[in-house]
């Protein structure tokens, strides 16, 4: 049997409690999870991939080395084949979540039918946080600390004091 590496992708602008849920109930799934933070540079984000990844990294690491975060550019497919997986995982939150990632679920089978997507219905009490609402409360300068890990409060503090 291949050794069970799941892909996390996503721009985690900023990395969320509800990221970290998905996170965390899948670990014990899987061997070792790649959270794939996505550079896409025609995007500008809050926070560059090097201070995503950097983040991250921090917050998942009472996890240990069986989470591994790393940006990539490029088709996802790409780099889970070049990872060694061939799960992707992905939270769904409301209905709305659904067109959109059937639709890259889709897509994805289609570049590589081999590798499939498993997702994860979003825990309740986190199902309402999306990293935007969370950038625009950060921003107005409302309290974000039951949406997200105190490293990323503290960097979003930083970010607009
Ligand atoms: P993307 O831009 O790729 O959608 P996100 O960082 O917004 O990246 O989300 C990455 C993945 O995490 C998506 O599958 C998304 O549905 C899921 N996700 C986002 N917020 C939550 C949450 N609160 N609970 C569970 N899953 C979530």
């Amino acid at each position: 049997m291949q050794a069970a590496i799941a892909v996390y992708p996503g721009s985690f602008d900023p990395f969320t409690n509800g990221h970290l849920d998905i996170v965390s109930r899948s670990l014990p799934f899987f061997e070792r999870i790649v959270v794939g933070v996505v550079w896409n540079p025609s995007k500008q984000p809050l926070f560059s991939a090097e201070e995503r990844v950097k983040m991250i990294q921090e917050v998942c690491q009472p996890f240990g080395d069986r989470v591994v975060v790393e940006s990539f550019t490029g088709l996802l497919v790409d780099f889970v084949e070049t990872r060694g997986a061939r799960i992707v995982l992905r939270g769904l939150r409301a209905v709305s979540d659904y067109e959109y990632e059937g639709q890259m679920a889709l897509t994805n089978r289609h570049l590589r039918p081999a590798i499939e997507t498993f997702f994860l219905m979003a825990r309740e009490e986190v199902s309402y946080i999306s990293s935007s609402v969370v950038r625009q409360v950060a921003m107005l300068g409302g309290d974000v600390s039951k949406l997200v890990p105190s490293i990323v409060v503290d960097r979003l503090h930083q970010r607009f004091s």
